[in-house]
């Protein structure tokens, strides 16, 4: 920095001080700017060196808040010490007073492009926090959020959800895909549901998300499912994919094994993620299907199935219609009126519908011309473009 400018600094400040006495790090963020200096303890106090003055008792701007960010910064680790994270990100809540004064100072002595100090004391903060906890700050997707309010002396703390993909298998009967809400909060959480949405564990949703709650410290794990299946269904193969939103996680980096077991349901390839797809996932299945129909069933008749593969099934809805196709049908009688069907269609093919014919053509129930039901049906395959 030329000499100049500085000798003119540090008049300037000798003016300013004889009406407001500034601890080092005020009077260095009031010319740090200009004379292009990092450091505004380390310019104050050698602006202050040159006025041959001591430090005020007590700060006019800051009342000595700057000075006491270290002890601030240790409450902030203690505070965050059950919570992983690599990078973060500060915001600080400051008396207004210390605004007032800040602003009163720079339109008086006309000062310039000068950083607030709020901006002051989240730098200072996320200065030693980053040394502290060998982690960085982030502007645009910090791990973990600090706020750290000095009028309440209260630090709070906002971790990342996390997102995860992975598929699951099921291995039991009778037991449902989804968890009923909790009914006091539509599972938005609540101090009835432990913050947690739901109330009970028995269904694959259950126990993927109280895996989750556990292992990862989460508030809530929100599930995403890529297409759904019946209480009575099996989930084998390769399984299905799924994606979790893990709401206020305290562990971010965990190895999870390739397979998880939960007794009847299987977590497999647990991997984080950026994002969560907000376009439906195109899938298909592989099923395996049992059917009673109502009457005796003609093995030639039986042969009509195999047309499947030719022409989509159409489902009608109340105002519109959409197709699914079908990619492969195998089938055998297994007595006079009951058949298994093992096939391979388009995700989100209806089978209980299709099978009953119930707004959809061409259906089982159609072709072997005879009511049928779909007793039961397992998915042996779930298969994604990704
Ligand atoms: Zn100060
Ligand atoms: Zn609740």
């Amino acid at each position: 920095m030329d000499a100049k400018t500085f000798s003119a600094v540090v008049e300037q400040t000798r003016k300013i001080l004889r009406e407001h006495p500034l601890c080092d790090h005020c009077i260095g963020r009031m010319f740090a700017g200009n004379l292009g200096m990092k450091s505004h303890r380390r310019l104050g106090n050698k602006i202050r060196s040159k006025l041959k003055q001591h430090p005020p008792r007590t700060c006019y701007v800051c009342k000595n808040l700057m000075s006491t960010l270290e002890q601030q910064a240790k409450k902030m680790i203690e505070a965050s010490k059950d919570y992983q994270f690599s990078t973060f990100l500060i915001g600080a809540i400051l008396q207004p007073s210390i605004h007032d004064r800040d602003d009163s100072i720079r339109s008086k002595f006309r000062l310039r492009g000068i950083t607030s100090i709020k901006g002051d004391v989240t730098r200072e903060l996320g200065k030693i926090l980053s040394r502290k906890t060998r982690s960085v700050v982030d502007y645009h997707n910090p791990d973990i959020v600090f706020t750290m309010d000095f009028k309440k002396d209260f630090c709070e703390i906002k971790p990342k959800a996390l997102l995860l993909q992975g598929r699951y298998t099921k291995q039991v009967r009778d037991l449902p895909q989804k968890q009923k809400p909790c009914d006091q909060c539509e599972g938005r959480g609540c101090f009835v549901c432990d913050f947690h949405g739901i109330r009970e564990f028995n269904s694959v949703e259950g126990k993927v998300a109280k895996f989750f709650i556990e292992k990862f410290g989460a508030q809530q794990a929100r599930i995403t499912w890529i297409g759904s299946e019946d209480e009575s269904s099996l989930v084998l193969g390769n399984g299905r994919p799924f994606f979790a939103k893990l709401v206020n996680p305290h562990k971010r980096q965990l190895r999870l094994g390739k397979k998880i077991d939960l007794r009847g349901v299987s977590i497999l390839g647990i991997r984080p993620i950026n994002k969560i797809p907000s376009d439906p996932v195109r899938f298909r299945t592989v099923v395996e299907m049992k059917i009673e129909a109502e009457r005796d069933l003609e093995p030639a008749q039986l042969g009509k199935l195999a047309s499947l593969v030719e022409r989509p099934v159409v489902l009608y809805e109340d105002s519109h219609h959409h197709k699914k196709s079908i990619y492969s049908i195998k089938f055998k009688q297994t007595s006079e009126n009951t058949l298994s069907v093992k096939m391979e269609s388009d995700g989100g093919l209806p089978l209980k519908r299709f099978v009953a014919g119930h707004q959809v053509e061409p259906s089982i129930s159609s072709l072997l011309e005879t009511n049928c039901r779909c007793a039961q049906f397992d998915f042996n395959k779930i298969i994604t473009s990704k």
